[in-house]
């Protein structure tokens, strides 16, 4: 029998068949999950591209409920992992230590987070405190959901230190149970856009000034990375042997002193620092270090050196999940994953091309040093638009908070455009959004901040009048850019635009989250017709070239 059609036989014909909550299939979701499955028996990760509206979430609770072993699915934030919840109703889930109080008694006058906790304490046990009884109750479930953050600096512990009463002597002793998290059958990385910069966050050291000022240990006072490894392995042994004598000197008395608590915190985290710093190899990726206003930042350019050890090795088999999965050539070669060893599976859409158009309407080309008198072309074609569409609530991705004070300033030429507008400062997203949400009528908003994590189908259209290039006067994105390999292969470039090429592909996607949903994308700005010509045609998935009409073909 042909492998591709016993595979499919394998997944049944309705979800509910593997206590999933949907009563059938959505079109092309049992083909994705065969294909997964083959991609597995080949010995390869699997790349899922699959778009808005597709049921990311129930292919991979499929996948890993015909597989039937234990699973791991990660989210990018906390928000995202409670909606998967909704689909893998039997998971646990895992958040962060400073998403639980801690049980002991106010020691500090003041209540902890399980983050400031001096664990483990006799509440590190099952049934004891919020903290510990989640890491239990994943210890005994098949399926755990958690986000990246939180996966990859809980995955690398080597086990969970617990609490517990020895019988013969009755007195509490510390235990090292397995790590909960090592080992799973299947590991499904869910918005895998975001995967690479997870990485390269969990990776990154922050400095904090005011912890080696309080153990009187100077920092190095300079951005060149050579300085900072000597530095570290100047310290790193005094710091630990001060770390060990503290934690002896509690073993002496009952009731350790506040004070001494705290200095063993502050030694176990600048401990942490140093052997960090001292495990760099600037050979296998460059590193930025750069001044911070708590200290300084020692972080990596890219994580494909390190992608493997922090989250790939604990599933067996990996499944990456994303609208914009982007050129899979390259988004593999960010993640440190070899050309033989992954497969891609491509999930149609399902929603009608009608519903969900790309205009290309270039009425200038934006870029840096552009006039106001240039940039006020832009101004007149939101007027425009917003005259096309008087009673639909619109949006304008205007890519920063300059370009969107500048639009919103001068609509008062339009009396009209200007009484539907509604723009947000970068402390007042969240009310303005549920203001928004909660009340669209015809109102425009402008935001550089909704091209990702926001479901708007009631938005009938959207402008995008910049490309959303990442900001080259930030010194990490620019060193990014400028990177390229031995062989002189501008990768820095090619990762640049494609970024910029799927933050337009997500943009495009927020107004049309169901079949019926209806929206239209215009992009205004000259640049997209560069930006599409050079960079990777695979960095655009199928479903969004197909409703592209380019109103000026050429640009
Ligand atoms: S184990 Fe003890 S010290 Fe740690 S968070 Fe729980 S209650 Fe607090």
């Amino acid at each position: 029998m042909d492998s591709m059609v016993r595979i499919t036989e394998l997944v049944p014909e309705s979800p509910t068949d593997l206590g999933l909550p949907h009563g059938s299939w959505w079109p092309h979701q049992r083909e994705a999950v065969a294909a997964t499955l083959s991609g597995f028996e080949q010995g390869r990760k699997v790349l899922v591209s699959a778009p808005t509206g597709s049921g990311k979430t129930l292919i991979g609770s499929a996948v890993a409920r015909v597989q039937g072993g234990t699973s791991m699915f990660l989210a990018h934030t906390i928000y995202l992992q409670r909606q998967q919840l909704r689909t893998l109703l039997q998971a646990a889930t895992a958040t962060g230590r400073a998403n639980h109080t801690c049980l002991l008694p106010d020691p500090f006058g003041q209540e902890l987070t399980a983050a400031e906790a001096p664990c483990p304490c006799h509440f590190a046990r099952e049934g004891g405190c919020g903290y510990y009884n989640q890491l239990f109750a994943c210890a005994d479930a098949d399926e755990v959901v958690l986000n990246y953050a939180y996966a990859v600096r809980v995955c690398k512990a080597h086990g969970m230190k617990v609490t517990t009463i020895d019988p013969t002597t009755n007195q509490e002793v510390s235990l090292l149970l397995p790590n909960p998290f090592k080992g799973r059958d299947l590991l499904v990385c869910d918005e895998a856009h975001l995967l690479e910069r997870a990485l390269i966050d969990a990776d990154t050291i922050d400095v904090h000034r005011r912890t080696f000022d309080q153990l009187q240990v100077p920092l190095p006072g300079t951005t060149e990375l050579g300085a900072w490894k000597e530095w570290a392995k100047l310290w790193v042994t005094p710091v630990a042997n001060r770390v060990t004598g503290l934690l002896k000197s509690f073993r002496a008395v009952e009731h350790p002193h506040r004070d001494d608590i705290r200095e063993a915190r502050r030694l176990q985290s600048a401990y942490s620092v140093l052997d960090e710093v001292l495990q760099i190899n600037p050979q296998d990726v460059p590193y930025y270090v750069g001044r911070t206003p708590s200290g300084y930042q020692v972080r990596p350019l890219w994580a494909w050196e390190t992608a493997h050890n922090l989250l790939f090795k604990y599933g067996r088999d990996v499944m990456i999940m994303s609208a914009t999965v982007g050129d899979p050539h390259l988004t593999t070669r960010l993640l440190g994953i070899e050309p033989d060893d992954w497969t891609l599976v491509e999930v149609p859409s399902t929603f009608p091309l009608e519903n969900r158009p790309v205009f290309y309407w270039p009425v200038m080309k934006m870029k840096h040093g552009n006039t106001d008198e240039e940039k006020m072309q832009q101004v007149h074609a939101l007027a425009h638009l917003a005259s096309k569409f008087p009673t639909s609530a619109g949006v304008v991705h205007c890519c920063s908070y300059t370009l969107g004070r500048f639009l919103y300033d001068n609509a008062h030429r339009y009396p009209d455009l200007q009484s539907r507008l509604v723009i947000h400062t970068a402390t007042d997203r969240e009310s303005v959004f549920a203001d928004f949400e909660h009340n669209p009528s015809n109102r425009v908003l402008i935001t550089p901040a909704a091209t990702t994590g926001v479901d708007w189908g009631f938005v009938g259209w959207q402008m995008i009048p910049k490309v959303p290039f990442p900001d080259l006067s930030d010194d990490i994105v620019r060193l990014r850019y400028e990177y390229q390999t031995e062989e002189g292969e501008p990768i820095g470039k090619r990762v640049y635009l494609q970024e910029a090429a799927l933050a337009i592909v997500q943009a495009s996607g927020r107004c049309v989250r169901t079949p019926t949903d209806k929206g239209v994308t215009i992009i205004t700005d000259g640049a997209f017709w560069t930006l599409f010509q050079f960079t990777s045609p695979l960095s655009f998935p199928s479903w969004f070239r197909d409703a592209v009409t380019w109103y000026k073909p050429g640009g």
